[in-house]
């Protein structure tokens, strides 16, 4: 039972390239559930996938959401006509990291992240329908609206580096980078209690983006350390949130970081980068990685976004069909886009 006849999606078949295919849709899997997709997010993963044609393609087009419009026949956790976004299941129980007691930790949630479970989906959510295993779709609460639900994925990934970098009351934190990344980390760690929040970003709609969220110590990269020296008499930040990727600022954000503090990292870099262990160690920095989330992350983010402690709305910039697709991501990839999140409508 599936209310559409035909699925469309756009993918990316080599470097640069995006076909668009649309094909008969079949009935999900028994542990499977289709999704009617109403927003995919453009994310800068997409936009470097695009270029490079490297991710998996049920990556391309991760950040969904959408009504559930059948379901597998051994699914008993999910319902025709529910919302739902993408996500990772609950710790499977039996993988060996779940074995040996590292359930945050679970190889399956890792790898559905990741996009190369056996069942990973042949594309992602640039698409008009998706069938998608039942665990990675998460019901979405009801006080959130579609285009904040759009938004949870991200959302997702900075709570969870933000949990994970674990901020004490009144600490000041510097927030490297003010895209979508940047800015749900930033407001994440308000949530937290940080105390001082610098906030660094080259791109002036962005820095502009990040004040509007009421973020008052928001500065270009070159006027960063003198602010960050001014605030800490010299000390460094207690925790830095590198937000941009860039493999070229690793050390430099290091030396940002204060004796003790915390380095929490969720740019992907691209390439290696050198870094000075002696100094990180000397200085006995904590390194903090973080990628993307636990399925428990979702249900914590969506609470603060429905209780208004995370703003998404001023990051949705745009909205775009899929035949659109693909112009934007050289907009995106530009560096002086207006945009912050763009979301594809495949109904447009
Ligand atoms: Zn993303
Ligand atoms: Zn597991």
């Amino acid at each position: 039972m599936t209310s559409t006849v035909e699925r469309k999606y756009v993918h990316v078949v080599a470097p640069g390239t995006a076909e668009t295919t649309i094909e008969a849709a079949s009935p999900p899997a028994p542990d499977a559930v289709v999704v009617d997709i109403r927003y995919c997010g453009i994310c800068a993963t997409d936009t470097h996938g695009y270029s490079s044609a490297a991710l998996p393609p049920a990556v391309f087009g991760h950040e969904w959401t959408g009504t559930i419009s059948a379901v597998g026949e051994n699914v008993t956790t999910l319902r025709v006509g529910q919302r739902v976004v993408a996500g990772v299941g609950p710790a499977c129980g039996v993988c060996a990291q779940c074995r040996a007691g590292h359930a945050a930790h679970c190889d399956l949630a890792f790898a559905e992240a990741n996009g190369i479970t056996d069942d990973a989906p042949v594309h992602g959510g640039f698409a008009t329908t998706l069938t998608v295993s039942a665990r990675r779709a998460i019901p979405v609460l009801d006080a959130l609206s579609d285009e904040e639900a759009a938004l949870m994925e991200p959302t997702t990934v900075t709570f969870h580096a933000v949990k994970r970098a674990a901020i004490t009351l009144g600490s000041t934190v510097v927030v490297q980078g003010a895209g979508p990344i940047g800015l749900l980390t930033a407001q994440h760690a308000r949530t937290a209690g940080a105390g001082r929040i610098l906030v660094s970003e080259p791109s002036a709609a962005r820095r502009t983006a990040a004040t509007d969220l009421g973020f008052a110590d928001v500065v270009e990269p070159a006027d960063l350390a003198a602010l960050l020296g001014e605030v800490t008499g010299g000390l460094g930040a207690d925790v830095l949130f590198e937000c941009t990727g860039v493999a070229a600022l690793m050390q430099p954000s290091a030396e940002l970081v204060r004796r003790g503090g915390t380095l929490a990292l969720l740019g992907y870099p691209g390439t290696d980068s050198s870094v000075s262990y002696g100094d990180w160690q000397s200085r006995e920095l904590t390194v903090i990685g973080s990628l993307a989330y636990s399925h428990e992350d979702f249900i914590g983010a969506m609470t603060l976004v429905a209780e208004g402690r995370i703003d998404l709305k001023s990051l949705h910039t745009g909205t775009i069909g899929l035949g659109e697709l693909v112009g934007m991501f050289a907009e995106l990839d530009s560096g002086t886009s207006r945009h912050a999140k763009v979301l594809v409508d495949p109904s447009r």
